[in-house]
C-alpha cells in the first residue's frame, strides 16, 4: 500500500477517490441517455465536457483510476462534477440539474 497522496491539478485538493475523465464521461453519458435530451444536445454536452476536462500534456500524474485501473487521474471528482454542472446550466433545464445532483451525489464523487 502506497502512502503518497495526489493533488487535483485544478483545485489542489487531495484526490481521495480517483476516477479518470473517461470513466467519468462514461457515467455522464449513461445518465444523459436516460434523460429527455436530443442526441445532438447530448453529443454537445459530452464534447464540451471532454474538452473542459482534457488532461494537459505536462505533468501526467501516476495515480490510477479506481474504476478502470488503466488511466491516470489528474482531477478530483468535485472538479469533474462542477464542470459538468457549468455545461448543463447552459441547457437551462433545472429539472435536469436537480437530477444530476441526485445521481452524482454519491460518496465516490465527494472529497
Ligand atoms: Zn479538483
Ligand atoms: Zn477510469
Amino acid at each position: 500500500m502506497k502512502t503518497e497522496y495526489y493533488l487535483c491539478k485544478k483545485c489542489l485538493h487531495v484526490i481521495s477517490n480517483p476516477v479518470c475523465s473517461e470513466c467519468f464521461l462514461g457515467h455522464v453519458n449513461e445518465w444523459l441517455s436516460g434523460r429527455r435530451i436530443s442526441s445532438e444536445k447530448k453529443t454537445e454536452v459530452i464534447d464540451e465536457l471532454r474538452r473542459s476536462i482534457k488532461i494537459s500534456d505536462e505533468g501526467i500524474s501516476d495515480v490510477d483510476c479506481v474504476i478502470c485501473h488503466e488511466n491516470t487521474v489528474d482531477f478530483c471528482t468535485y472538479c469533474l462534477v462542477l464542470r459538468t454542472k457549468w455545461i448543463l446550466k447552459k441547457l437551462n433545464d433545472k429539472e435536469m440539474i436537480d437530477d444530476f445532483d441526485d445521481v452524482f451525489n454519491y460518496e465516490i464523487w465527494t472529497h
